[in-house]
């Protein structure tokens, strides 16, 4: 594996693992060595004058929660350091990071560009939400930049970019559509999640807003759901007056849960990358397993370009199994150590099979145009020891045998 190294400025000038424990020092409001937890709705002006100023301040840490929080503050400090923007702003989910910073960017009359593939939800809010409030929206095929620069138009506004993205990891240029997008002066967004700020830095690209689902590897325990978005301070304050509006909140009390998770962000990811790795690498020679997706692997279409771009390669694993939909039911019902639920990023091993969790909501039509094969697993690799892992996988394709 070569790995570039990524030109990210941190305002502290400190590397990442030392951010995620210090990123917030400058906020600390008292003697405590953990940071309280702000439980307060609202925050007292002590005169006219002062309270006219907290009501006026755009981003203000302490006048009603909805504007702002002091251990959301301390979060958003540690986000910007480890995107490299220069600040972060929390949201109450990750659709909530996404859908507030789109409707607050684009009008009626706007023209919007989303690759062929993305999380479900953002995919939704491009193809029927978007639409409805009068925006043009175009999809082009993340692989081909060619493509893209043929659906820029005058009114194109932003182009909104994901990678790694289900169900196939595959990998967007995000170097080569910032380049194309800022000699149109469009606006790059970019879905951070899959990779996480550890593995990928898209602003150092020239992206121009990272966006997370932190209810992934930034909370890591899978028991909150948060949302950010990292870029300018223009742009936050341009977000912020909708996030205000639109009120997709992070209560302090799940703000305080996801400062604890970060705090061992990258010793979780350190060791979720090289787990996924040998777990990828091993179920490619397993005679049982079809084919594996995973950027790390030399296997990958597009693992030079992932090389370039990443320094690790994340949890997501997805792999088919040889029997087809019944073989890979069964094979996930076998399992005993990898949890079958979905979400990923978190310290637990999940598994889930695609083409079921879709079945509800997608015809054979949409599942085999979304690249869904009815043999996929998808799964996020945890921190448990690789060897019980891999136990585990094994008697479960033993499991197929009998
Ligand atoms: C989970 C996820 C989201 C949505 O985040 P929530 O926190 O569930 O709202 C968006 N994008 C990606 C890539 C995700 O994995």
């Amino acid at each position: 594996m070569s790995s570039t190294q990524r030109p990210v400025i941190r305002h502290t000038g400190w590397r990442e693992q030392t951010a995620v424990l210090h990123g917030d020092s400058g906020l600390s409001t008292d003697a405590a060595v953990v940071a309280p937890i702000h439980y307060s709705a609202t925050f007292r002006a002590d005169t006219p004058e002062q309270f006219a100023q907290m009501a006026t301040t755009p981003r203000s840490a302490g006048f009603y929660t909805r504007y702002g929080n002091p251990v959301n503050k301390r979060v958003e400090a540690i986000l910007a350091e480890l995107e490299g923007t220069e600040t972060a702003l929390l949201t109450g989910s990750g659709m909530g990071a996404i859908s507030t910073t789109i409707l607050a960017l684009v009008s009626a009359g706007d023209h919007v560009i989303a690759q062929k593939r993305h999380y479900m939800s953002t995919s939704k809010l491009f193809a029927e939400v978007l639409p409805r409030y009068g925006v043009e929206v175009s999809f082009f095929d993340q692989t081909d930049l060619h493509e893209l620069e043929t659906l820029i138009r005058p009114n194109t506004r932003l182009v909104m970019l994901e990678t790694p993205v289900n169900p196939t990891l595959t990998i967007t240029d995000l170097r080569g559509v910032a380049a194309l997008a800022q000699a149109h002066g469009i606006l790059t967004l970019a879905d951070n999640t899959f990779a996480s700020p550890l593995n990928q830095t898209p602003h150092a690209l020239g992206i121009d807003i990272v966006l997370h689902s932190a209810t992934k590897y930034l909370g890591g325990h899978s028991d909150i759901m948060a949302g950010a978005i990292c870029c300018s301070t223009v742009l936050a304050e341009k977000i912020w007056a909708m996030h205000v509006t639109l009120g997709a909140v992070l209560s302090p009390m799940d703000a305080w849960l996801l400062l604890r998770g970060l705090r061992t962000l990258s010793l979780r990811v350190e060791r979720i990358n090289s787990n996924a790795l040998a777990l990828a690498t091993w179920l490619e020679q397993h005679p049982d397993i079809e084919a594996v997706f995973y950027p790390g692997l030399p296997s990958h279409p597009q693992h030079a370009l992932a090389c370039q771009q990443m320094s690790g390669f994340g949890a997501v694993i997805a792999y088919s199994i040889r029997g087809g939909y019944a073989a890979t039911s069964r094979f996930i019902s076998a399992l005993q150590l990898a949890t079958h639920a979905v979400s990923l990023g978190g310290v637990e091993t999940l598994v889930v099979h695609t083409a079921a969790m879709w079945s509800g909501s997608m015809d054979e039509a949409q599942m085999q145009a979304a690249g869904i094969e009815p043999n996929f697993v998808r799964m996020s690799v945890g921190v448990e020891h690789l060897e019980d892992l891999k136990a585990d996988l094994a008697q479960a394709l033993k499991a197929l045998k009998t």
